[in-house]
């Protein structure tokens, strides 16, 4: 894999490539790569001729008071894997690189932004979509590969990219787990051997919801939510901050559960903050 540096290399190799008529596949991540980073890079490599990830721990996304400083950082151990699942090109730039000057333009997006993580973590869908932009910018036509991991911001690049008609192709991939259900994540490495143990009520806050939707046949929000907290409930470890049902495309609260619902948990173990989030389809109730 070649390890580039400035945004400018990228876009003249993109370009390049682009001219041989290659499809170009782009993997925005902010590093310290994990498997799910790489499911996300071997299906751009099934998909396109040459793939480009991109590293950068973006200050834009990060509150005052949230890990940017500590963020994990170690770009030898993310060359080689994104060199193992097949990426042809990783752009890892300075800050400096990005933002020569203070940037004074944000992209924001409205409503969708607004609940669940939005709400948590003011400033930070504005720093991830003008992130995303500038990258797009950067990178030019593409298939952009994002996780269902972060599914609002999933549903917030997509609607970057259709408001404002940029050449991207935005490509959902599913959420890498551990064996035990824990999502992967860079920050799981923040846990202790005691707190890693008990992560996984996450998922099985999610897996009480989505039994309730398509074997008990629950079709009100409030008492989805009710089976989502009684499962968290059971982890004293675990100070969870929302579980909640939602509308696939806008996020939503629907009034009753009739077809496909998202559901979203998030919460603190220790000091480690974790999201996840699963599918629920209703059982077909037709004659
Ligand atoms: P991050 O480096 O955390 O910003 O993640 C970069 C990309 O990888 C985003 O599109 C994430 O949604 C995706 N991603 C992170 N964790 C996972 C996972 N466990 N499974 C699938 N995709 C993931």
């Amino acid at each position: 894999v070649i390890v580039i540096h400035q945004p400018d290399q990228l876009r003249t190799f993109l370009n390049e490539a682009r001219s041989e008529r290659q499809r170009v596949g782009l993997v925005p991540t902010l590093g310290a790569l994990h498997g799910g980073h790489r499911s996300l890079i071997r299906r751009a490599v099934t998909e396109c001729d040459v793939v480009a990830v991109t590293i950068f721990v973006n200050p834009l996304q990060f509150g005052p008071a949230e890990d940017f400083q500590s963020y994990p950082r170690d770009l030898s151990a993310d060359t080689a894997q994104a060199d193992e699942a097949g990426a042809h090109v990783v752009l890892a730039p300075p800050v400096e690189a990005m933002f020569p000057e203070e940037p004074l333009t944000r992209v924001s997006v409205r409503g969708l932004t607004e609940p669940l993580e939005g709400w948590r973590r003011p400033g930070h869908f504005d720093g991830v979509a003008t992130i995303v932009t500038k990258l797009f910018a950067i990178a030019g036509p593409c298939c952009a590969y994002f996780g269902e991991k972060d599914y609002q911001q999933l549903l917030l690049v997509r609607r970057v990219v259709s408001d404002l008609s940029l050449p991207v192709v935005v490509v959902a991939c599913p959420t890498v787990r551990e064996p035990d259900g824990l999502a992967l994540s860079s920050r799981n490495a923040y846990m202790n051997a005691e707190e890693r143990a008990a992560a996984p009520v996450l998922y099985w806050s999610l897996l009480a919801g989505k039994r309730a939707i398509e074997e008990h046949g629950v079709t009100n929000p409030g008492d989805v939510r009710a089976a989502m907290l009684e499962a968290a409930s059971h982890e004293k470890r675990l100070q969870l901050d929302y579980a909640e049902v939602a509308d696939p495309e806008d996020l939503t609260v629907p009034n009753v559960v009739s077809g496909e619902v998202r559901l979203l948990v998030a919460g603190r173990i220790g000091r480690t903050r974790l999201i996840d989030n699963v599918a629920a389809t209703p059982p077909d109730m037709g004659g």
